[in-house]
């Protein structure tokens, strides 16, 4: 085996079919990043590549971490792999410890997964078993959110809102029913951080408690702030709303924080930053800083102590994977624990967050920039689309941006950022810079 930084990428790139990608497009002209360090990638042909996306939102402590490979090199020596399954070690108990203490008040428990989607999928699960488990096994319903997007399991698409990823897959999940989403560009274009008060787009779920009736429905399933399908805010008070409704009629609130959690928006997650409780929490990403799959649903006590309690002994939840709790992931997700509370960063966006937001929305007035959205250390830009051809500006963009020496994201007609939280004012500004010369550059 050659060592890593020998090994070229071969001529032919057929055999690895890519995941959500245009294959046949990309492999006509691809771009191949072959190393990291700090905010930046460097390409295989020698440039070095501004990160304005953490990668994919996840390596939110930056590239090349020391702290991390070390951790990992020394677990993969020490115990590559031990079952969880009736059998236990110590590091998924040592960072389950550290995790709850990151989480907010009232988050006692942690049931690893290797992915966002895999803990989607689990927390659902989690919902409609409590809801049995406490005798109320008629509430199977499941309720998502328009432009949600919480993974690709069967689960996930299902409450996920993006037709695209539900439309090939013929059934999904039956008893799933839609909130609507929270974009109002006609009403909110260009505010900073959370449009005002629109009570009701949460009230919305009355509606469909009213239609399908409390006892049918297990639990509701939300980002906080929707990433994937655009940088969608949540007006103020929408989500302390969510919560009151759930808790009148017993049904379950899930945060799928797989982008807010370990830091986007300044604080550990988007539950304490805009003070609600959910029920639990779906996390993965930023857990691990990227470096190894690891994902994790944070689970309330009181969730954990019924299942207990109905288990009587037995396996109280028929669920698991085979890596849940994978030494050498854990390993990473506790050196990135630590990495984040010694250099602050699960708080630092909120430090950053002014200049961000500053930078911007200096774009508005660039080329076809139909409106402007931030929070945190997160961003989204949306373009207008060009006519017959949605998603082709901003995919023209992606591609320049790269070419010029910066990674941004695209979906759709809108551009995402979400840099590593370790990111300076120096790179936001060359970031920016960039990206306003490549949209004044736009037919
Ligand atoms: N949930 C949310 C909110 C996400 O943004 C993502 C991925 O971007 C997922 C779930 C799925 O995570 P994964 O790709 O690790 O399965």
């Amino acid at each position: 085996m050659k060592p890593v930084n020998e090994i070229q990428t071969p001529q032919d790139l057929s055999a690895f079919w890519m995941p959500f990608t245009a294959n046949q497009q990309f492999k006509a002209a691809p771009r191949i990043l072959s190393s990291a360090k700090g905010v930046h990638y460097y390409s295989e042909d020698g440039r070095k590549i501004l990160d304005g996306t953490a990668g994919l939102w996840c390596c939110n402590a930056g590239h090349g971490r020391r702290e991390i490979a070390e951790a990992v090199s020394a677990q993969i020596g020490h115990l590559d792999f031990a079952p969880t399954f009736q059998m236990g070690h110590p590091l998924p108990f040592e960072l389950a410890d550290r995790l709850v203490e990151i989480a907010p008040p009232g988050f006692k428990h942690v049931f690893y997964t290797n992915s966002g989607s895999e803990s989607v999928d689990t927390a659902l699960k989690i919902a409609l078993a409590w809801q049995r488990a406490r005798g109320e096994g008629t509430r199977t319903r499941l309720i998502g959110r328009e432009r949600g997007y919480h993974g690709v399991g069967f689960g996930g698409i299902s409450v996920g809102g993006i037709p695209g990823n539900r439309k090939w897959f013929g059934s999904l999940l039956p008893g799933v029913d839609h909130l609507p989403h929270t974009l109002d560009i006609a009403r909110n274009a260009f505010t900073r951080g959370l449009p005002n008060e629109c009570p009701v787009l949460a009230d919305e779920l009355e509606k469909l408690v009213f239609l399908h009736d409390a006892s049918n429905i297990a639990a509701v399933i939300v980002e906080p702030i929707a990433g994937s399908t655009g940088v969608i805010m949540p007006p103020k008070g929408y989500l302390k709303r969510l919560r009151e409704i759930c808790t009148k009629h017993g049904i379950l609130l899930i945060f799928d924080e797989v982008i807010t959690g370990f830091g986007r928006l300044g604080s550990p997650f988007a539950a304490q930053e805009f003070d609600v409780q959910p029920d639990m929490i779906t996390c993965a990403k930023g857990l691990t800083n990227g470096a190894i799959p690891m994902g994790a649903v944070l689970v309330q006590g009181h969730i954990y102590d019924d299942m207990m309690a109905a288990g009587k002994g037995a396996i109280e939840l028929f669920h698991g994977y085979t890596y849940s709790g994978h030494p050498v992931a854990a390993a990473a997700g506790l050196a990135t624990l630590e990495i984040y509370r010694q250099e602050q960063l699960l708080t630092r966006a909120r430090d950053m967050a002014g200049y961000w937001e500053e930078a911007v929305h200096a774009l508005r007035g660039c080329k076809h920039v139909k409106d402007i959205r931030n929070y945190g250390l997160v961003a989204g830009i949306e373009l207008e689309p060009m006519v017959g051809a949605p998603g082709k500006r901003a995919y023209e963009v992606f591609v320049r941006c790269f070419e010029k020496g910066a990674l941004i994201r695209v979906t759709g007609d809108i551009i995402a950022l979400s840099p590593p939280l370790i990111i300076e004012r120096e790179h936001i500004d060359q970031l920016f810079n960039l990206l306003q010369d490549t949209l004044q550059a736009q037919a």
